[in-house]
Parts: structure tokens; C-alpha cells; sequence
């Protein structure tokens, strides 16, 4: 027998520990609900190896999850027959913070600075540390389905400290026994763990005992009829898979046969996109599994990168079970995949912009800027027109707040209108008060209004969107052909006087600008600078103009 070695947690992990330990957090159930989907986890880890050809302790045939309570004692125990861990795993997977949920949790904390704990906590799942909101000593019972691998006894009191033995008899896979806290001995109840398990795990992949009596139904939820699904089962499966707290604002649950076999549920989140999202490197949320096999959990390539703020599960019987994890990132059939799934969802939010225009308008405020991604990522023009229906403008034509599509702006052009106009600009009011608004007001034609920087450019890349090119009313006010003469009527210039203008204006200019044109469509200003294309290329304008006296 080994001897019992005593380690310190890292930094960090004790400052969360400390404060799950100290939790006012009322719903300390989570933890149940933690503690199972790590086991479900171990599980599907120990049958993903197994269907790659790796042999593994004992059978498979036992992949179960058992709940036991014991009110005399207060202990609840989870065991399961997953993959378990070596030493080394132990120490890495308990002993620092690996989860990003935690991560981003302690993160936030540290942003807080001294803001209440409390206030965040219930919006992060703290993982197998939340063992420690109820429990004042946890011990996990481990040995490693991999071949010739030993037993160990992880313990600790959620202090600084932690200690790891070998330990004998430990049979593979995991086993965690929590002590709970006089306060918290009701988790000892089997009725009461029975209930939190009905509430929050319906949906394990895997059968769950409580005391020897099965307590969920192991049908996925998106292998059965989307007619079937209670958007309250949803909401919880939602929470699962994504490891979110808040409910789903969308759901899309869809199953097709061909051209390949798809089974999938998708959810856009409630809440607003977080800086984990946001970010381009950021992980994909969407699971991949073959036959209720979990193949891989983060399934990078198979929605694409732009749709990343989505969660859920997708599942193909078309896909090798033994394809391995590398193969699967330039798979053909992942590629395929992944352009069903897209029009799917583009489909699905654009049906959803006609029939709900205020909840889209809401959507597209927190998610608007990965579809606008979409357009600039995506290489073939059909693709982008197809993502960029998505999109929506202000426009001249409706009242601030108000919001349109490119297809219903289409829909109103008038009959010799041949291009689709849109003026970027910082704010509604300098939109509508620019000189280059003016001239196409005057003819009663809509404008699409942009406020972000980046609007320019999306625009630029999209180029045209039904076959109608899409142009700056800047641009257009440059190529005005059909200009009336100077005729000095109602005070105005003579020709003559407004050729002595430009010219006048051309020396003063000479080697800043590329021409001076006089141009009889503007009223209330007195001139416009107008630029060929690029967007930076009015910052460039700007900073040459302004050394002029
Ligand atoms: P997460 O599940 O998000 O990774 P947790 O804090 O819940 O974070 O768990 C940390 C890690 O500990 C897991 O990633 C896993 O490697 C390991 N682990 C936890 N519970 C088990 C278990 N029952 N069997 C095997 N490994 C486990
Ligand atoms: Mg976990």
C-alpha cells in the first residue's frame, strides 16, 4: 500500500472552492446534477475508446450510474463505471480548475472586483466543486478502465488541502462519496435525490439508479418525435448540453433522412452572447454523436464557425463510428454536414424574422454581429446572399427602432430603381441630416441606415444581393449623370460663376482631392466630399481634410 500524500489545491481553485463552500446559492441540488453529468461523461469517454478498438477493465455491458443515500450516515455516493482516472488525472482534473465554466466564473469575479459572489454564482456551473456547497468532506473512489491501472482515494474538506492514496479493491470507474453538512443531510433522502434527478437528468445518455431503482428515460431527446418535446424538457436538455443557466430563445429540432442521415437539436441562448462567444477562437457548443455514441463533445467543424453561439446536439448514423477525432476535421461528410445544418438555420431565423419581427429585432441586436461575420467568412456569393436575408438595417422608410430586411427592402423598390442604397453613418440623426442623404430623400427613395464601423464593409463584400447591386448613396451622388444646369434661378449660381467656383476650389485642393464637381442636387449644404469606395478611406479624407484652413 501506498502512502497518503497531501497536495494544495492551486490558487485559484481554492478561491472557488471557498466561495461554493460558503454559498448562500439556494439551488445547492445543482450539484446532483454536476456530479451525474461528469459520470455520464466517464461514460461515454469509456465507450467512445471502446468502439475505437481499445481495450478496457471489465465489460461494457454495465455502463450504468448509481445513486446511493444513506440518511444515517448523510452520505450521497454517485458511482459509475466510466472511464475513472490515473494519479496523474486526478491530480490535473480536481486539483486545478480545467472547466471553462469555472474559469469564466472566477474570471468574472475577479472583474467584479468585491461585487457579491453570490450575485454570479448561480449563473455558472461550478462542476464537481459544487460537491463542496453541501458536503464538508468529498472522497472519490477512482481506478482507470485502462489496462493494468490501480486504485485511488482522492480526499478533502474543500479547504486548502487535498489528499491522494492508493486504495485497494476500487473498482473501475468512479466513485464519489460526499459527507454532507448537517444543513444539507435532506440530499441523503432518497425521494428528495430521486426528485432533483427527475428534474435535471432526465436526458443522461445513460441508465441512473437511485438505491437500485431506475429513475430516468434513456431515449435522447432528439432521437424522439420534435412533436413529443415539452419545451420545458427542452429548456432542461438545453441547460444540460450547454452547461447555461438561463432557457432557450430558439429551438430547432430537426430530423431529415436525406441527402444524409441528421439528427439534431439547436438552441440559441436567452441571454446575450458571452466574451467566450465573441471571440473568433472561441469552441463550438454542439456535440457530435453517431448512434447516441458521443464522438466528440466540442464538435469544432460541424456547424459553421459563424453559427458558434448555438448549442446542442447533432446526430448522424452516416458518420464511421471508428472515424477517428483527426479525420472527422477535414471529413467530406462533415463538410456536408455542416452546409445542411446551415441552410437549415438560415431557413429556420428567417422564418423567424417574418413571423416574430420584434423577438428577431431583439435576437439580431445580441447575435447580429455573428451573422454579419457569416457574410464576410463565407467564399461564394450565393452563400452570402443567403446569409445576408438575415440581416437587418433601419431604414428612411420607418421610424428609429424599426428595422428591415434586404428581401422586404427589395420588395418596395420602385420600378426603375436598380440598385439598393445604404449611407453609413454614427447615429439616425446624422444620418438623416447628411448632404448624401439628401438628394435621394428628395426623390422619396429608402435608404438602408448603418451605424456600426463594420456595416461598411460587409456590405462592400456582399456587393449585391438579388441580382441588385448594392450602393453607397455616397457613391451614387458621384455618378449622378442627369444633372440640370446652373441657371442662377432662385438666387442660385450662373454656370460661369460656378465654374469660377471649381476652379477656385481645385488650386486650393490641388494634389488632395482627385475632382471638384458642382452639383445642383444639394439644398440645405453647401458641399459634400464624397469618396470612390473604401470605408477607410474616409478616415484617410478626413485627416487631409482638416489640415486645410
Ligand atoms: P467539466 O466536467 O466541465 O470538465 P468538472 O469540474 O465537472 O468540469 O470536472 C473536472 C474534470 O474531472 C472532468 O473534466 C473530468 O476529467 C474529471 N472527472 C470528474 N468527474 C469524473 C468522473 N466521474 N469520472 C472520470 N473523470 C471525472
Ligand atoms: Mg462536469
Amino acid at each position: 500500500k501506498g502512502d497518503v500524500q497531501s497536495y494544495e489545491f492551486q490558487a485559484e481553485t481554492r478561491m472557488l472552492l471557498d466561495i461554493v463552500a460558503k454559498s448562500l446559492y439556494s439551488e445547492k441540488e445543482v450539484f446532483i446534477r454536476e456530479l451525474i453529468s461528469n459520470a455520464s461523461d466517464a461514460i461515454e469517454k469509456a465507450r467512445y475508446l471502446a468502439i475505437q478498438g481499445q481495450a478496457l477493465d471489465s465489460s461494457e455491458a454495465d455502463m450504468k450510474i448509481h445513486i446511493t443515500t444513506d440518511k444515517y450516515d448523510k452520505t450521497i455516493t454517485i458511482q459509475d463505471s466510466g472511464i475513472g482516472m490515473t494519479k496523474e488525472e486526478l491530480i490535473q482534473n480536481l486539483g486545478i480548475i480545467a472547466r471553462s465554466g469555472s474559469k469564466d466564473f472566477v474570471k468574472q469575479l475577479e472583474e467584479a472586483g468585491g461585487a457579491d459572489p453570490q450575485n454570479i454564482i448561480g449563473q455558472f456551473g461550478v462542476g464537481f466543486y459544487s460537491a463542496f456547497m453541501v458536503a464538508d468532506k468529498v472522497e472519490v473512489f477512482t481506478r482507470s478502465r485502462l489496462p493494468g491501472s490501480v486504485g485511488y482515494c482522492w480526499s478533502s474538506d474543500g479547504g486548502g488541502k487535498y489528499t491522494v492514496e492508493e486504495s485497494e479493491g476500487v473498482e473501475p470507474g468512479t466513485k464519489i462519496i460526499c459527507h454532507l453538512k448537517i444543513a444539507e443531510r435532506q440530499f441523503s433522502d432518497e425521494d428528495t435525490v430521486s426528485g432533483v434527478i427527475k428534474k435535471y437528468s432526465s436526458f443522461v445518455g445513460s441508465p441512473v439508479e437511485v438505491n437500485g431503482q431506475r429513475t430516468n428515460n434513456i431515449e435522447p431527446i432528439w432521437l424522439q418525435d420534435p412533436k413529443e418535446v415539452s419545451p420545458e424538457q427542452h429548456s432542461e436538455f438545453y441547460r444540460y448540453v450547454g452547461g447555461s443557466y438561463d432557457t432557450p430563445r430558439y429551438t430547432l429540432h430537426y430530423r431529415i433522412d436525406a441527402p444524409i442521415d441528421l439528427r439534431c437539436v439547436l438552441y440559441v441562448p436567452e441571454g446575450k452572447p458571452g466574451m467566450f462567444d465573441m471571440n473568433r477562437e472561441g469552441q463550438s457548443s454542439v456535440a457530435l454523436y453517431c448512434r447516441r455514441v458521443l464522438i466528440m463533445n466540442k464538435a469544432e467543424n460541424v456547424i459553421p464557425k459563424w453559427l458558434r453561439f448555438m448549442k446542442g446536439v447533432v446526430d448522424s448514423e452516416d458518420i464511421p463510428l471508428n472515424l477517428s477525432r483527426e479525420l472527422l476535421q477535414d471529413s467530406a461528410l462533415i463538410s456536408r454536414l455542416r452546409t445542411v445544418l446551415q441552410n437549415r438555420v438560415i431557413r429556420f431565423l428567417f422564418d423567424k424574422s417574418r413571423k416574430d419581427p420584434e423577438g428577431y429585432s431583439k435576437f439580431f441586436t445580441d447575435y447580429g454581429i455573428f451573422i454579419k461575420e457569416g457574410i464576410l467568412s463565407s467564399t461564394e456569393q450565393v452563400e452570402k446572399e443567403e446569409i445576408a436575408k438575415l440581416v437587418l438595417y433601419e431604414s428612411s422608410d420607418k421610424p428609429v427602432g424599426e428595422k428591415v430586411t434586404l428581401p422586404e427592402y427589395i420588395g418596395r423598390m420602385k420600378e426603375d430603381q436598380k440598385d439598393i442604397f445604404y449611407l453609413a453613418a454614427p447615429s439616425r440623426e446624422l444620418a438623416e441630416t447628411s448632404p448624401y442623404f439628401e438628394a435621394l430623400k428628395k426623390k422619396n427613395v429608402e435608404v438602408l441606415f448603418c451605424y456600426e464601423t463594420y456595416d461598411e464593409v460587409v456590405l462592400m463584400q456582399l456587393k449585391e444581393f438579388s441580382r441588385k447591386n448594392i450602393v453607397s448613396v455616397e457613391k451614387e451622388m458621384r455618378q449622378d449623370k442627369n444633372a440640370v444646369d446652373f441657371d442662377g434661378a432662385e438666387g442660385g449660381l450662373m454656370r460661369s460663376q460656378a465654374n469660377e467656383l471649381m476652379e477656385w476650389l481645385k488650386s486650393l485642393l490641388a494634389g488632395r482631392c482627385w475632382g471638384v464637381k458642382a452639383t445642383p442636387r444639394l439644398e440645405s449644404h453647401p458641399c459634400a466630399i464624397t469618396v470612390e469606395e473604401m470605408a477607410s478611406a474616409r478616415h484617410f479624407v478626413r485627416t487631409q481634410f482638416s489640415q486645410i484652413p
